[in-house]
């Protein structure tokens, strides 16, 4: 029977009253196992007004005893990981291992976070003027909000609200409606750890829910993780309504492969980087662009016959290397970007279309797919197909190869394998993209860097998590202060200045 996933509210699970829902479906299998509430603006309202009762105290709480808070949640984290990967693997569809990884790294999130008494410490100069002080502080934005897409539903809500939970904000998470249930375990365990009923709630919806956030005058900020037309929306709606806002969107990641390179390890990782997952990440690497035609054969030759390889499964299958997609629309998607690329002219190399697996028949499952001699005029090259699908452009040079990357609408992540100092160099410097990996495929900064992409991978001014996720989450006041004792001066009609 399809259960029913709720929002969860000053501290409590709360059912749907706007009598819409959404299905949810097991992607391995295709059955239905969830029906997530699709929240109406007055269900958003009501966690906002949750927060709104729960701000004041939970701003005043010390910033130890909220770390102290979060370093709890952590153990149990620590202790529960493979039930909550069970729940993301039933939804998402992706690998044990990997949806054990993708807690592993929000984690980290979670551990930076622990460390805010240190990241709030202000700044301040003495005698600025005649016993003139003057000091910064970061204080909390107040109520915040964080959607996030469906391909990691434990990882991107882990960027967002342990840092905004930790600067002393209260938090409204608006997961996707494809894998929402993750996200009400994380509040629940939030809850056990010690924070207080509101600090941290959960509307579940769509696109109603999303524009009651946009549209509420509580909510001083909203970060954002998705496609990018979404992105782009979130962000002119929330500078219409005067909201703070970072906004990240799709990606594609391009791999240049230097003469140079050791193709072995090339290869392995581009096998991790392209098909992990299922290629439904905004790190993974889907144009792999050797340099020179002597290397696209030598790649071509030791890539084949790995794609033809992979293990595809079930995601509790523990030999299973990929999973199914996350939706049937997803896999007709996915797939129609094979035919468009057949039709284009690219050469299809290994087609993973129509796959079907014993005792899954239903599940939405697609194989490795492969395309050689793929030109920047395609479909399958300019728009984003978060699938596994590789595609292999030919370049003659490392310039005609950074070039691609940097005119290409996007600029999340990129990579080069080479062995030559002088090129990965030139290429850190010059490439216009936000994560840059000399030798690693996929370049996800730390918990204490900062994620965020440039061009159409990200709109506003701060990544997510480190030290920008503390700026984000955190507004500056500085404080002037005189303690005048003897000063006499006399009213000053000028804008005072160093004489
Ligand atoms: P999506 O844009 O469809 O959905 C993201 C969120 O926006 C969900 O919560 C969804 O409910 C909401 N949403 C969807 N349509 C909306 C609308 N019309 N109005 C308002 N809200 C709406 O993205 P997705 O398919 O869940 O996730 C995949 C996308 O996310 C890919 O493009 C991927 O590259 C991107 N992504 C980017 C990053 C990054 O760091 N840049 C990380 C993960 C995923």
């Amino acid at each position: 029977m399809a259960q029913s996933i709720p929002h969860y509210i000053a501290g409590r699970r709360v059912e749907g009253t706007s009598g819409r829902s959404a299905p949810v479906f097991n992607p391995a299998t295709g059955l239905q196992s969830g029906s997530v509430a699709l929240a109406a603006p007055e269900e958003v309202r009501a966690a906002v007004d949750a927060a709104k009762a729960a701000a004041p105290g939970w701003a005043a709480t010390t910033p130890l005893r909220r770390a102290r808070i979060l370093n709890a949640f952590l153990r149990i984290m620590e202790e529960r990981i493979d039930s909550l990967s069970a729940i993301i693997t039933a939804e998402h569809g992706k690998v044990l291992s990997d949806a054990k990884g993708e807690i592993q790294r929000g984690m980290e999130v979670v551990e930076f976070a622990t460390g805010i008494p240190q990241m709030l410490k202000g700044e301040i100069t003495e005698d600025v003027g005649t016993k003139v002080d003057s000091y910064g502080v970061r204080q909390p934005l107040g109520i915040v909000a964080g959607i996030t897409p469906f391909n990691f539903p434990a990882m991107v809500p882990m960027w967002m609200f342990p840092v905004a939970l930790a600067c002393g904000n209260c938090f409204i998470l608006k997961p996707s409606e494809r894998d929402p249930s993750a996200a009400l375990v994380l509040a629940e365990w939030l809850k056990e750890a010690g924070l207080p009923d509101g600090v941290f709630n959960v509307v579940n919806g769509d696109k109603d829910a999303v524009d009651a956030l946009l549209h509420d005058p509580d909510i001083s900020a909203i970060s954002f993780v998705g496609s990018t037309p979404i992105a782009k929306y979130i962000y002119e709606t929330a500078a219409r309504t005067g909201k703070r806002c970072q906004a990240l969107g799709g990606a594609k990641n391009h791999m240049i492969i230097m003469p140079d390179a050791d193709l072995d390890q090339a290869v392995d990782a581009l096998m991790g980087a392209a098909y992990g997952s299922a290629g439904e990440r905004c790190m993974a690497v889907s144009v792999a662009v050797p340099v020179g035609e002597e290397t696209a054969n030598a790649l071509m030759a030791k890539l084949e016959p790995k794609v033809r390889a992979l293990k595809v499964g079930p995601g509790t299958d523990p030999e299973a290397e990929m999973g199914p997609l996350v939706t049937r629309q997803h896999l007709d998607k996915v797939s129609g970007y094979v035919d468009a690329g057949v039709a284009e002219g690219a050469t299809l190399v290994v087609d993973g279309r129509g796959l079907k697996l014993q005792g899954y028949e239903d599940g939405y499952f697609i194989g490795g797919t492969l395309f050689d001699n793929v030109t920047p005029d395609m479909r399958i090259y300019k728009e984003e197909i978060f699938g596994p699908v590789l595609a292999v452009l030919r370049a003659d040079s490392f310039a005609t190869a950074a070039t691609l990357i940097n005119e290409h609408e996007f600029g999340n992540g990129t990579a080069i394998f080479t062995r030559d100092g002088d090129a990965a160099r030139e290429f850190a410097h010059d490439i216009k993209v936000g994560m840059v990996g000399i030798n690693v495929p996929i370049p996800v900064p730390m918990a204490f860097h900062s994620f965020g992409g440039w061009k159409a991978s990200l709109f506003g001014d701060h990544h997510m998590h480190g030290p920008e996720g503390v700026r984000f989450y955190t507004r500056l006041k500085t404080i002037t202060t005189r303690w005048p004792t003897g000063i006499r001066a006399g009213a000053e009609f000028v804008m005072p200045t160093m004489k």
